[in-house]
């Protein structure tokens, strides 16, 4: 087991989780419910963390993230989001996704 992906993020760590099953790599979440019952560990310590089984997933579940980060991080400075739960793009004028119809989630 590796852990592939940490972030203060907690929709972030689940959109990660599923593309990479979407992928067909076996993935868990560490840490989903650690924040807030932080205590003596530090804010990072209690970060959400996706692992992966197979650590031979590892180069390819990597780059799977990197993409879908970019990928993220440009709609994002369109204005465009990216649904939560369907992982379709929306313009940045729509607050309902067009795909399944769920809400808009504003991401940190
Ligand atoms: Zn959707």
């Amino acid at each position: 087991m590796i852990r592939i992906f940490s972030s203060e993020n907690r929709l972030e760590v689940q959109q990660i989780k599923d593309l990479l099953e979407s992928k067909q790599i076996d993935c868990f979440i560490k840490n989903e419910f650690a924040i807030g019952a932080v205590g003596e560990l530090s804010p990072f310590d209690a970060w959400p963390e996706v692992w992966i089984l197979d650590s031979e997933w590892e180069p390819k579940a990597r780059a799977f993230i990197d993409a879908f980060l970019k990928e993220n991080e440009e709609k994002r400075q369109q204005g465009d989001w990216v649904c939560p739960h369907c992982h379709e793009v929306n313009d940045a004028h729509f607050e309902i996704c067009w795909s399944c119809g769920c809400e808009m989630v504003f991401q940190a």
